[in-house]
């Protein structure tokens, strides 16, 4: 018998024949001898639903009351899915995560797993019921309930996984793979059979909102294989895994893009040591994680600082900076959200040569302006006008040619 984790999206739970659509697989699965922790996301919508509703009062809302506010849209999930269970006849009970307890850290809205209890879900099982539990919250020390960032349910689901040293764990959402780019973005993607951790880490933290970052990390750190499928279909999934020597056949294997992203750029700072320090230390004392850095030093001691942070934390952002302008001594500060961020990744860059100059030739000659790169072993990174970037996806997909078979 083996235990399965399943995990299901947002989408897959939109509504109620979508979550009886779920409680049919996760019941098939069941009577073929299995034992099922099913792990929910909020139905489509909610969670921005809510937010929307705090930041009408306030843009920059209580940290702690935000998450006591969106870990209620995966509260209704649970429910709803385990009174159909019921009432197909199988024995179902859902937890909220303080229940279990999953606890985390007390980073309010980007928390991170500290533990998992697992008795009472191994305690359930044995006496056959299906597990429920509400993804992306979690508890603090305090007592405090806590969220584990947008998309946070994947982690769950992994931490779930690797707690109860589960045989298998299934993300389900409205693809039926890992693909390599956006199937809605670009209809010619291919399928991605199977994808190194490494690969879809890079691929997780530069756009492609399929699996969440943190998952992904979690997964490689506890060895969980992961397998992405459609709720919606039968299809074979996209399996995450290890890395394999046919891996590196291709010097790119996906596209992904962000346009999450935005940009805050000082002007004319006084260029002494300890300027960075002191600008890149207070943001992250405010939990705001900066991705990538530019500073052009420029003549008669001045020097600019341009960096891209997740567009959610803009104003939190430009709040910290200018609570140090006047220490630094800028003469601006300006923030824009007309950013996007194009991305190449393949564990084959290591050893294809030439990758970036196709990239940057390519983005030229369709006019796009590249206004900052960032480059790891197995992915290239542009920073280009928002308006750009479904274009940009779109030829480097081409230029790749990722629409052939891997
Ligand atoms: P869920 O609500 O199930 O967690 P998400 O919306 O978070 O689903 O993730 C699935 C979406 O990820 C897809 O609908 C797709 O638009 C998007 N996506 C972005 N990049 C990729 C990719 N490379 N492969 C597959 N899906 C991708
Ligand atoms: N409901 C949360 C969100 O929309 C978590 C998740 O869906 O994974 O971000
Ligand atoms: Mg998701």
């Amino acid at each position: 018998m083996a235990v399965i984790v399943q995990k299901y999206g947002g989408t897959s739970v939109g509504a109620l024949d979508r979550i009886a659509n779920v409680a049919r697989r996760v019941s098939a699965r069941k009577d073929q001898g299995n034992d099922l922790v099913v792990v929910v996301s909020a139905m489509a919508g909610e969670t921005d639903r809510l937010i929307n509703l705090a930041k009408e009062i306030t843009p920059i809302p209580n940290e702690r009351e935000m998450d006591m506010l969106v870990s209620t849209g995966e509260q209704v999930s649970i429910a709803l899915l385990a009174i159909t269970l019921e009432s197909m006849g199988y024995k179902a009970k859902s937890y909220c995560g303080w229940q279990l307890p999953l606890t985390t850290d007390s980073a309010f809205g980007a928390a991170r797993v500290t533990n998992i209890a697992t008795d009472k879900i191994s305690e359930d099982l044995a006496n056959g019921v299906i597990v429920i539990i509400a993804g992306f919250q979690g508890v603090d020390e305090n007592g405090s309930i806590t969220t584990l960032g947008r998309g946070g349910s994947d982690t769950s689901a992994v931490a779930v996984a690797a707690g109860l040293k589960a045989d298998l764990c299934e993300i389900y959402t409205d693809v039926d793979g890992v693909y390599t780019t956006d199937p809605n973005i670009v209809p010619e993607a291919k399928k991605i059979p199977s994808i190194a951790y490494e690969e879809m880490l890079e691929m997780a933290s530069l756009g492609a909102k399929v699996l969440y970052i943190r998952a992904v990390e979690f997964a490689m750190r506890h060895k969980v294989p992961l397998i992405v499928r459609s709720s919606f279909n039968d299809n074979e999934g996209t399996l995450v895994t290890e890395e394999s020597s046919d891996m590196e056949n291709k010097s790119v294997r996906a596209v992904t893009c962000s346009t999450k992203e935005a940009k805050i750029t000082f002007s004319g700072i006084p260029d002494v040591p300890g300027t960075a320090s002191q600008l890149f230390g207070a943001l992250a004392e405010a939990n705001v994680i900066v991705d990538v850095i530019i500073q052009n030093s420029s003549e008669e001691g001045k020097t600019d600082i341009s960096f891209t942070l997740p567009l959610a934390d803009l104003d939190k952002g430009l709040e910290v900076c200018r609570g140090v302008r006047e220490i630094l001594g800028a003469e601006k500060l300006a923030g824009s959200k007309d950013v996007a961020k194009v991305s190449i990744i393949g564990l084959g860059m290591r050893s294809h040569s030439g990758v970036a100059s196709r990239m940057f030739a390519a983005l030229a000659r369709e006019g796009i302006n590249i206004e900052m790169i960032s480059t790891s072993e197995i992915k290239i990174s542009c920073v280009i006008q928002k308006k750009y970037a479904e274009l940009a996806v779109r030829v480097l997909h081409d230029v790749f040619e990722l629409e052939k078979p891997l």
